[in-house]
């Protein structure tokens, strides 16, 4: 049986103040969510130990949205995932299309980071997904493929139970556009075609993937309603304990 998650990618939106009144929303109203569902947040990084703090003892994990390339040393500003993991993270969020676009974040150097992510212990959030461009010239299976190939295939099968894939398409991401749940779910079954042909069968029945998008209490339910969709990366919903509550309720 395959790991349900619903994890809300807070990205740069709290300050403090508004972090730990979400953590506490959501914690407030955990009684409603199903047993099955594992729910994730990931706050920026200022925000991360506090709302550790507000978590700690509850079943939600708390993620972070990215981590360093490097172990340690001399790169100013940066963030290392042993770092991430000593604040009580237990996930990291990697290749998410904001930072692929805004960043310059390549295949290549998500896979030093996911080596580092490994290495301290968390799991890793990857996305990926076709811009619309991409998408109209009906390239979203061959761009969803190579990003699995350039970043997964550098791992072995027993790493994968460390993976979770996100798959946004980036025409989707704050759009307020979702992908149907026939668009999703044909992406999903694809990708998990793709790790099977890698890693066999069973590591692709196991692999949670998750759908992003403009994902909200609307449309939740048909998204998750298709076989090959095993929950959400929520970003604009994650940010209202309500909303983020009742699309963990769509299962
Ligand atoms: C995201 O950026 O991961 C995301 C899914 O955003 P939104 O839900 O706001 O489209």
């Amino acid at each position: 049986m395959r790991k349900k998650i619903v994890a809300g990618n807070w990205k740069m939106n709290t300050n403090l103040c508004e972090a730990v009144e979400l953590a506490k929303g959501i914690r407030e109203r955990l009684s409603e969510v199903p047993s099955n569902v594992k729910l994730i947040v990931a706050p920026p990084f200022t925000n991360i130990e506090s709302v550790e703090e507000i978590l700690s003892g509850t079943p939600v994990a708390v993620a972070a949205q990215n981590c360093a390339d490097h172990d340690k040393g001399a790169y100013t500003g940066e963030i290392s995932a042993k770092m991430i993991a000593s604040c009580g993270c237990k996930y990291v969020i990697l290749g998410h299309s904001e930072r692929r676009t805004y960043y310059g974040e390549t295949s290549a150097k998500i896979v030093e980071k996911m080596k580092l992510a490994f290495a301290a212990g968390l799991g890793v959030i990857l996305c990926i997904g076709e811009n619309l461009d991409e998408r109209n010239a009906g390239k979203h299976f061959e761009v969803t493929r190579k990003e699995i190939e350039d970043v997964l295939f550098n791992f072995t099968a027993e790493d994968m139970a460390n993976v979770t894939v996100a798959y946004e398409p980036i025409w989707a991401i704050g759009t307020g556009v979702t992908a149907t749940s026939a668009q999703a779910e044909e992406i999903h079954a694809h990708v998990r075609k793709v790790i099977a042909s890698e890693f066999g069968e069973k590591v692709a029945d196991e692999m949670t993937i998750l759908y992003g998008g403009s994902c909200k209490p609307s449309n939740a339910k048909e998204l998750f309603s298709c076989p090959d969709i095993d929950g959400g990366l929520i970003g604009g919903a994650a940010l209202k304990p309500d909303d983020f509550i009742a699309i963990a309720k769509s299962y």
